[in-house]
C-alpha cells in the first residue's frame, strides 16, 4: 500500500454501488430510476401515482460515505471500502466488510469477483484484492519483523447453521464458553503462502457453496458467506478480516412464496439482517450491550463488534431498474440505519 492509499479506516463506513443495467433488463427497455451525482449521494426516481392517476416520478435523496455508479470497477470500490481496512488487522484490529443487498443486485461480483475460467477476462472481487495487499504488507519492512502468519477461513451459515466451504460443506458447532468466547468446532483454518494460495480457496470455496442446486443462485442467495483471513503471531490471535457475502435482503418482502421451507428461510434471514445492524450501530455507540446472540451470524462475529480496534464497512448494492425499485429503496434505508451517528 502506498502512503496515499493509506486512507484512515472510519469506526463505520456504509457506501452504495449501483450495478448497471443487465441484458435482461435492457432487453425489457426497463428504465433506471438510479442516479448517482457523486460526492456521497444517490437519487432514486420512484414511479408514484396521483388520486387522479397521473405518474409521476418521486426523487429521494441518500447520503452515505461513498456513492459508486455503475461505471466504477471493483478495483475502485475496494480501495474506499475494504483496503483501509487492511491497516486495521495489520494493526492489531478486528475488522468486517459486509456486502448487502438484494439477490441480483452484484454482492458476490463485489465479494467473490467474476472468474470466467479465463484469466483475462476474470474481475477480482474484494476477496483477491485483500489478499493481494495482505501479502504486500507482510512483506513490508515494519511488519515482516512482527512474524505474522495468515491463516483463511471460508464458511457459510444457511438457516442457522454452519457449513465449512473449504472442507466438502461439513456441518459445524458454535460454542460459546463462559467467558463468552464464540468458537465455530472443527472449522479448517488453512495457512496460506501467497495470494494466489487464497484465491484458489475461495474459487474452491465458491465452487462448494454453489454445488449440488438445481437453479443457479438458489440456495447461495439465502446463505451469508463469510471468507476471514486470520493472522497470528506465535499462534496467538493478531488481527481479523471477514469478509461477508450476505443472503438476499428480498425476502423479507416477498409474500408471494408460502412454501414452510421458504418461511422459516424468511424468517431466519430477517433476523440475523436485524441482529447484524444492531451489532454494528452498538459498535458506533460504544454500547456495552450488544446483541450478537441474536443470530448465528452475529455469534461466530462476535469478536469483530467488541474493542477499541474494531472497524466495519458495509456496501449497500442496488439494482437500477425500475422493476426492483421496491428492493433498492428497502436496501438503502437499512443502510442508512446503519450509518454512524
Ligand atoms: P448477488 O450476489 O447480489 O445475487 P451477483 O453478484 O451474482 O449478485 O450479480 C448478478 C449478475 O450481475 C452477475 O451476472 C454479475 O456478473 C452481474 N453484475 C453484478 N454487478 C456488476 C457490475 N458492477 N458490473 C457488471 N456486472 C455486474
Ligand atoms: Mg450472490
Amino acid at each position: 500500500l502506498s502512503m496515499s492509499d493509506m486512507i484512515e479506516a472510519k469506526r463505520i463506513c456504509v457506501c452504495v454501488r449501483k450495478r448497471p443495467l443487465n441484458n435482461k433488463e435492457l432487453k425489457r427497455k426497463e428504465i433506471d430510476v438510479v442516479s448517482v451525482p457523486g460526492d456521497g449521494t444517490l437519487l432514486v426516481h420512484e414511479p408514484k401515482q396521483k388520486v387522479d392517476l397521473t405518474k409521476y416520478l418521486d426523487n429521494q435523496v441518500f447520503r452515505f460515505d461513498y456513492s459508486f455508479d455503475e461505471e466504477s470497477t471493483n478495483d475502485l470500490v475496494y480501495r474506499f471500502t475494504a483496503k483501509p481496512l487492511v491497516q486495521t488487522v495489520f494493526d492489531g484490529g478486528m475488522a468486517t466488510c459486509f456486502a448487502y443487498g438484494q439477490t441480483g443486485s452484484g454482492k458476490t461480483h463485489t465479494m467473490g469477483g467474476d472468474f470466467t475460467g479465463k484469466s483475462q477476462n476474470s474481475t477480482k472481487g474484494i476477496y483477491a484484492l485483500a489478499a493481494q495487499d495482505v501479502f504486500t504488507l507482510l512483506k513490508q519492512r515494519s511488519y515482516a519483523a512482527l512474524d505474522l502468519c495468515p491463516y483463511v477461513t471460508f464458511f457459510e451459515i444457511y438457516n442457522s447453521k454452519v457449513f465449512d466451504l473449504l472442507n466438502k460443506k461439513a456441518k459445524l458447532r458454535v460454542l460459546e464458553d463462559e467467558k463468552q468466547q464464540v468458537q465455530v468446532v472443527g472449522l479448517q483454518e488453512m495457512y496460506v503462502s501467497c495470494a494466489e494460495d487464497v484465491i484458489k480457496m475461495i474459487e474452491m470455496g465458491s465452487a462448494c457453496r454453489t454445488s449440488g442446486q438445481t437453479s443457479a443462485n438458489a440456495n447461495s442467495s439465502r446463505s451469508h458467506a463469510i471468507l476471514q483471513v486470520i493472522l497470528r503471531r506465535k499462534n496467538k490471535l493478531h488481527g481479523k478480516f471477514s469478509l461477508v457475502d450476505l443472503a438476499g435482503n428480498e425476502r423479507g418482502t416477498d409474500v408471494s412464496s408460502n412454501d414452510r421451507q421458504t418461511l422459516i428461510e424468511t424468517a431466519e434471514i430477517n433476523r440475523s439482517l436485524l441482529a447484524l445492524k444492531e451489532c454494528i450501530r452498538s459498535l458506533g455507540m460504544d454500547s456495552h450491550h450488544i446483541p450478537f446472540r441474536m443470530s448465528k451470524l452475529t455469534q461466530v462475529l462476535r469478536d469483530s463488534f467488541i474493542g477499541d480496534n474494531s472497524r466495519t464497512c458495509m456496501i449497500a448494492m442496488v439494482s437500477p431498474g425500475m422493476a426492483s425499485c421496491d428492493y433498492t429503496l428497502n436496501t438503502l434505508r437499512y443502510a442508512d440505519r446503519v450509518k454512524e451517528l
